[in-house]
């Protein structure tokens, strides 16, 4: 998949993917798909798409021909198997299609969401100037998304985003993402970004410092979220414990499942911090189940999941479009969408049977 307007954050430069379907078939036949979203070629947390592909093959075969019972899948309950967050992921989220294909309900309604639509956002990569950044941010709230993060690292970060908010105005919801660029050192730098009236600040510190997210939130008022930070449900207790964060990314693919994206949707909800869900550039597969978990009532801020268009010239599925600045949540059976015909058609598509019964 070609990312027409490539990505850029701290990590690197996401300007293609491969995008890695599952489709697992229950004994009753029922069918159901998932994605493996492991970024390609660049480091985010856990494995990379060429490992995670493993990981997969690996994990298919332990999960094939068992009985399960998807409300009872969590990444740790992998038969002894740790991490491979992103394949479990894969795997489990194609059960929960299926499950609630054989339901015969839509998978927002098998998760007990509540929203018919939500009103994305959308993320503006680092460019190589401000100007740049700026006519970015500016065409996306022309198309539409009102809600804009913008990707910030050292030495493009005050300067770019005050020139975002004059000229989108205030109006605009803004947010940025570090992705974990910065130290403790720059807290006093970061506190210059009070004056924008960010939504908050995301993962600005190293995954595994908690005490300095909680110093930082203790010295600037705009909300420190995390993302990097939060992998599983204890990760999620101590970052709560500390207080080192008020608003909380949920990403079904990081922390290995819908089941346990649920489960920190409950925790967070049960505690009073905000929340929503991160998107991965993920093919309309992905995304659906992504937009299901969205509409659950915790989630109270708008997730990263952008029209299918954001990124990609065709998408695997029925597109996802932007109408009136929302974009609707599938909710005919299932995760609503499966993939078109030239996904099975095209010369570079590989298709692989990890296990038959
Ligand atoms: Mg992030």
């Amino acid at each position: 998949m070609d990312i027409h307007t490539p990505l850029v954050t701290s990590h690197g430069t996401h300007s293609q993917r491969t995008a890695s379907l599952v489709e697992i078939t229950t004994s009753d036949g029922v069918v159901g798909w998932g994605e493996n979203v492991a970024p390609s070629g660049v480091q985010y947390v856990g494995e990379s798409a060429t490992q995670s592909h493993a990981s997969l093959q690996m994990l298919a075969l332990l999960l094939g021909g068992r009985d399960v019972d998807v409300f009872e899948m969590f990444a740790e309950t992998w038969w002894g198997v740790s991490e491979k967050n992103f394949a479990k992921h894969a795997l489990e989220s194609a059960l929960w299609d299926a499950h609630a294909r054989t339901e015969n309900v839509s998978l927002r309604n098998a998760l007990g969401g509540v929203r018919d639509s939500v009103m994305p956002g959308v993320v503006v990569g680092l460019a190589s100037s401000v100007d740049d950044t700026v006519t970015e941010a500016v065409s996306r709230v022309a198309e539409g998304y009102r809600r804009v993060k913008l990707k910030i690292e050292p030495g493009r970060d005050v300067q770019v985003v005050r020139a975002v908010r004059t000229a989108v105005g205030d109006a605009v919801i803004l947010q940025v993402d570090a992705n974990a660029a910065y130290t403790r050192d720059d807290i006093q730098h970061l506190s210059r970004l009070d004056e924008f009236a960010l939504q908050f600040i995301e993962q600005p510190l190293a995954a595994d410092d908690l005490e300095g997210h909680a110093l930082l939130s203790s010295r600037i008022r705009t909300p420190v979220c995390l993302d990097e930070s939060v992998e599983n449900c204890d990760q999620l207790m101590r970052a709560i414990e500390s207080a080192a964060c008020s608003v909380v990314n949920v990403k079904p693919s990081r922390v290995g499942g819908i089941g346990d994206a649920l489960r920190m949707h409950n925790i967070v909800a049960t505690h009073g911090l905000d929340a929503w869900v991160g998107g991965m550039l993920e093919t309309g597969i992905g995304r659906a189940s992504c937009l299901a978990l969205a509409s659950l009532p915790g989630f109270t801020l708008t997730p990263d999941l952008s029209a299918s268009n954001r990124y990609f010239d065709r998408d695997v599925t029925a597109p996802f479009e932007l109408e009136n600045g929302e974009i609707r949540v599938p909710n005919t059976v299932g995760i609503g969408v499966q993939p078109l015909s030239w996904v099975f058609e095209h010369p570079e598509v590989k298709i692989e049977t990890l296990f038959q019964a």
